[in-house]
Order: C-alpha cells, then structure tokens, then sequence
C-alpha cells in the first residue's frame, strides 16, 4: 500500500501582489488563502485609495502573514530638494508599513543616468541614515535589494551583495539588512561567501525567487517562473538556508507573457513550481 502522499508545505511561501498584478489585492488576498499560501508582500500601488490598516486587518484575518511593503527607496537626485523629497516619500513609507502591519520596507536604493555611481551609494547612505530614526519609531526593518547591473543606470547603484553588505557594514545598524532577489544576483560568484557575510552580521532580511529567461525579451516585465529560466533557484535557497534563513520564500514576477495569462492558472504553476523547482 502507498502511502499518501505528505500535504503541500506552502507555509513559506509568500507571493508579491506584482506578481497576480492584473488582481485586486481584495481578489488577491482571497485566492492566495484559498491556495493555503502563507504569506504576502504588498507592493504600494496595490494600497492606493485604500485604508492600509483596514486591508492589513483583512489579510491577517486571511492568515496571510504580511512580509514586506515594496518598495521604498529611490534616494539619488541630483538637486538637494529632490533629495530631500525621496526622504520624506521614504518616510510615508514607513508610517504605510507600520499601518499596514508589515514588518519590513524594501529599498530599491536609486541611480541617476550620468551621476557617478559613487556619488548615488554615498546619498543612498545618506538618505537611509536620515530614516532610520523613522525605522525605529515605528519597528520597521530596511531592506536593500541589490539589483542586477543592468539597472544601474536609473534603478540603484547597489548591484552586488558585496555593495550592499558594505553600505550595512558602514551604516552598522541592526534594522538595516538585505533583500537577496534570486534574479539579480545568480550570476555573482560571491554570491555565496557573501550571503555568508550577510548571516554572520544579521542581515539577511528576505529572499525574493523567480528566474531569468534565456533570451530574456525585455529587461523589466519578461521574468519567469522557477524552472523555466536558467537561474539555479534550489542551489541559491540552500545558500541562504545553510547560513540560518528561515523566512519566507518570496514569488516576485513581473511578466508581460503572465499577466496576460490566466491568473488562477498562473497561480496554479506558481504552486507546482515553488514546489517543484524552488
Ligand atoms: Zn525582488
């Protein structure tokens, strides 16, 4: 006699509102519990003309364990104002998570086009300085998310765990951290000596999972499902998860070919690959 087999284990797994994007996050939240997933990052578009506490309390009364807001960030300018201006969104932010009850604000940190690279790092260290106050009032944990080098034009400076672990290093603050997003960094080869780092200091905040097609067809919206791209997902995983992380594995697809999809189909494979291939 066979043995059933053992229920699906979806208790880590968390899906970005971006991901179902054509969805509501009213509809969102209802599949995402229907499917016993466990958790969920919401991006803030998802909360516009909402009351965030009101939709906090919805997804908590869904047993959807909210892991992060998306995104913050955004702190190169080249006028002090405009500096200024990222600093007080990045606040808004914050005071959002907290009635959100989300725990954590990732930072998509910012670039200029033509700015040296240097001078963005050292006003990403400037601006997440001047927030942190606002972290600790309100108990909101700051994630750098390192993005792949080719946006380091307009979209961060951060590119490697190697920058973001310096910037945590130099800022040396215990609600400071990083955001490993499987698509951005697949390709470092210290990738894991330097999520090592990232554990010996604290400071491995989140792990965001999905896959690089190959040839990928357009740099922001052509991100694939684990298992149909080239990245290796389950080796990553077991980088973060030798080194003590325990949280949750974060679904983040942005994709033209799935949005255009069916989304409960979508959310289907979503499933069968997180279990599958991730
Ligand atoms: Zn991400």
């Amino acid at each position: 006699m066979s043995k059933p087999s053992p229920p699906e284990d979806l208790s880590r797994l968390c899906v970005h509102t971006i991901t179902t994007k054509p969805w509501s996050i009213e509809k969102a939240m209802d599949k995402y519990a229907e499917a016993g997933i466990g958790g969920i990052t919401v991006w803030q578009d998802a909360l516009d003309d909402r009351n965030a506490a009101l939709t906090g309390d919805q997804l908590r009364s869904r047993n959807l364990k909210i892991v992060s807001l998306c995104r913050g960030g955004f702190f190169p300018a080249i006028s002090e104002s405009d500096r200024q201006k990222a600093i007080d969104d990045n606040r808004r932010a914050i005071e959002l998570a907290a009635e959100l009850g989300a725990p954590s604000v990732v930072l998509v940190c910012g670039a200029v086009p033509g700015q040296p690279l240097e001078t963005s790092r050292q006003q990403i260290i400037d601006g997440i300085t001047a927030i942190l106050p606002d972290a600790e009032s309100a108990g909101i944990r700051l994630s750098i998310e390192p993005l792949h080098p080719m946006y380091a034009d307009n979209r961060s400076a951060i590119n490697t765990m190697e920058q973001a672990n310096a910037v945590c290093a130099q800022i040396n603050h215990p609600l400071l951290g990083i955001a490993v997003d499987v698509y951005h960094l697949w390709w470092d080869d210290q990738l894991e000596a330097q999520i090592k780092l990232a554990a010996e200091n604290n400071r491995l905040f989140a792990f965001h999972i999905c896959d690089w097609m190959s040839p990928t067809s357009d740099i922001l919206n052509d991100r694939g499902l684990m298992g149909e791209g080239c990245i290796p997902v389950k080796t990553i995983r077991k980088y973060m998860e030798k080194n003590g992380f325990n949280g949750f594995n974060e679904v983040e697809i942005f994709s033209n070919r799935w949005w255009q999809s069916n989304q409960d189909d979508f959310l289907r494979q979503i499933k069968t690959a997180y279990i599958n291939n991730s």
